[in-house]
C-alpha cells in the first residue's frame, strides 16, 4: 500500500510473535493460546496480528463479534475462531457455514438459533462468575441450558468459559471467588466440553492454576501490561509492538506573547520555536493530550495549545527543519514515550489508547 500521509503507526510483528512465544513457553503443557484480535487487533490490525500469533503457535482466534470473525475468514484465516460477545441468534447459520464458534448463555437464544440452523454450530457456554456482563449466573440456569442443548439438533457444546473482572490487580480475593464459582459450574457438566477457558492476559501470567486447557490473551500479546499495578509481577519482559510517528509539516518562530491554536489557550512566554504535527483528534490523538510530550531528535517537546482535528502544535527545544521525525509513542535514543504514559495523561488504560487510534493512520508492518 502506498500512503501520502506523513503520520503512521509502525507495527512490529516480530514483537507480537516473540510475546506469543514467551506466553506459550510459560503455559503448562497441554494449555493452548487464543489470540484475542477484536477491535482490529487492539488497533494493530486483526489480520496481520492473527497471522503472526498463529505462526508463533496460537491455536485459536478470539473476536468480539461475528463481523470480525467473517472478516478474518474472508482474509483466509482458517484457524478456529470464537466470537466472545453476543451474536444475535438469527445469524447462527452464517456462523455455522463459516465454521465460527459462538458464545451461548440463554435458552431462548438456543431455541431461536436452532430455528435458523441447517448445519452444525459449535458454541461455548459462558458462565458469569462475577464480571456481570454476559453468561449464566446460577447452577439452575446452567442445568436448564444444558438440558436444552441436549435436545438441540444442530448445536454442539464445544467449550465453556468465564471471564475474570479483577485479575489485573494484586489483590486476589475476587479472582479466587470467581475461580471457585467457575469450578462449581464445571462440576455440572456430565461430560467436560473439549475447551475450558477462563484466563485473560493478567490471569494467564499471574494465575497459572486457572489456565485449564486454553487461555485468551489480548493485551500482553501486543506487548502491553494489563495494568500498571501488575507490571512488576509479570514473569517476563513484554515487547510493545506499536509505535506512532509523524513528521513536522511546519516550523516557525513565535514571538513572545503569540497565541497558539483554537481558544488561544497557549501564549508564548518568550520567542519560541513552534512545530506543527499533522495528527489530531480525528486520528484518536484526543484533545485531552494537550500538554503531553512527544519526541523530536531524542528530546521531549510538549504539545501546546488545543489539539485540532488533524493537527497539533509542539514547542521545540530548538529550531529544527520541517520534515523532522516526531515520535508520539515509541523510542528515540534514550527517551521513550509508552502507551502507558499516554494512558496516564488521559486518565485511562493502555487498551483504550491503542484501540482508538483511528483507521485514518496508515499502519506500516515491520
Ligand atoms: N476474553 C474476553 C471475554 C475478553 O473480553 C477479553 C478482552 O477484553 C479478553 C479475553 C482478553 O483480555 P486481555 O486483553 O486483558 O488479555
Amino acid at each position: 500500500m502506498h500512503y501520502y500521509r506523513d503520520t503512521w503507526m509502525e507495527i512490529r510483528l516480530d514483537a507480537i510473535s516473540e510475546n506469543v512465544r514467551n506466553i506459550r513457553r510459560y503455559l503448562a503443557e497441554g494449555t493452548e493460546l487464543m489470540a484475542v484480535v477484536k477491535a482490529d487487533g487492539y488497533g494493530h490490525g486483526a489480520e496481520e496480528t492473527a497471522e503472526a500469533a498463529l505462526e508463533a503457535g496460537a491455536k485459536w482466534i478470539g473476536v468480539a463479534m461475528l463481523d470480525e470473525a467473517l472478516f478474518l475468514r474472508k482474509r483466509g484465516i482458517d484457524a478456529p475462531i470464537l466470537v466472545l460477545g453476543y451474536c444475535p441468534p438469527q445469524h447462527a447459520q452464517v456462523a455455522a457455514e463459516n465454521r465460527i464458534s459462538l458464545t451461548a448463555f440463554q435458552e431462548g437464544w438456543l431455541e431461536e438459533a436452532g430455528r435458523h440452523l441447517t448445519a452444525p454450530l459449535n458454541v461455548h457456554i459462558k458462565c458469569d462468575t462475577g464480571m456481570g456482563r454476559l453468561g449464566v449466573r446460577t447452577l439452575a440456569e446452567l442445568d436448564s441450558l444444558l438440558a436444552a442443548l441436549k435436545k438441540s439438533k444442530w448445536i454442539r457444546t464445544e467449550g465453556v468459559f468465564t471471564h475474570f473482572a479483577a485479575a489485573d490487580t494484586l489483590e486476589g480475593d475476587y479472582y479466587q471467588k470467581q475461580l471457585e464459582k467457575f469450578q462449581a459450574f464445571l462440576s455440572r457438566f456430565p461430560e467436560r466440553p473439549e475447551w475450558i477457558h477462563a484466563s485473560n492476559s493478567a490471569a494467564a501470567l499471574l494465575h497459572p492454576e486457572a489456565a485449564f486447557n486454553l487461555v485468551r490473551t489480548g493485551i500482553v500479546m501486543y506487548g502491553l501490561s494489563p495494568s500498571e499495578e501488575i507490571k512488576p509481577a509479570l514473569p517476563f519482559p513484554l515487547k510493545p509492538a506499536l509505535s506512532l510517528h509523524s513528521r513536522l509539516s511546519h516550523v516557525k518562530k513565535a514571538e513572545k506573547g503569540a497565541k497558539i491554536s483554537y481558544g488561544c489557550t497557549y501564549t508564548a512566554e518568550q520567542d519560541e520555536w513552534i512545530g506543527t504535527v499533522p495528527i489530531g483528534y480525528a486520528d484518536g490523538w484526543l484533545r485531552d493530550l494537550q500538554g503531553q510530550e512527544v519526541l523530536v531528535n531524542g528530546k521531549r517537546a510538549p504539545i501546546v495549545g488545543r489539539i485540532c482535528m488533524d493537527q497539533c502544535m509542539i514547542r521545540l527545544p530548538e529550531r529544527v527543519d520541517p520534515g523532522t521525525l516526531v515520535t508520539l509513542i515509541g523510542r528515540q535514543g534514550n527517551e521513550e514515550i509508552s502507551a502507558d504514559e499516554i494512558a496516564r495523561k488521559r486518565n485511562t488504560i493502555n487498551y483504550e489508547i491503542v484501540s482508538t487510534l483511528s483507521q485514518r493512520i496508515p499502519r506500516i508492518y515491520k
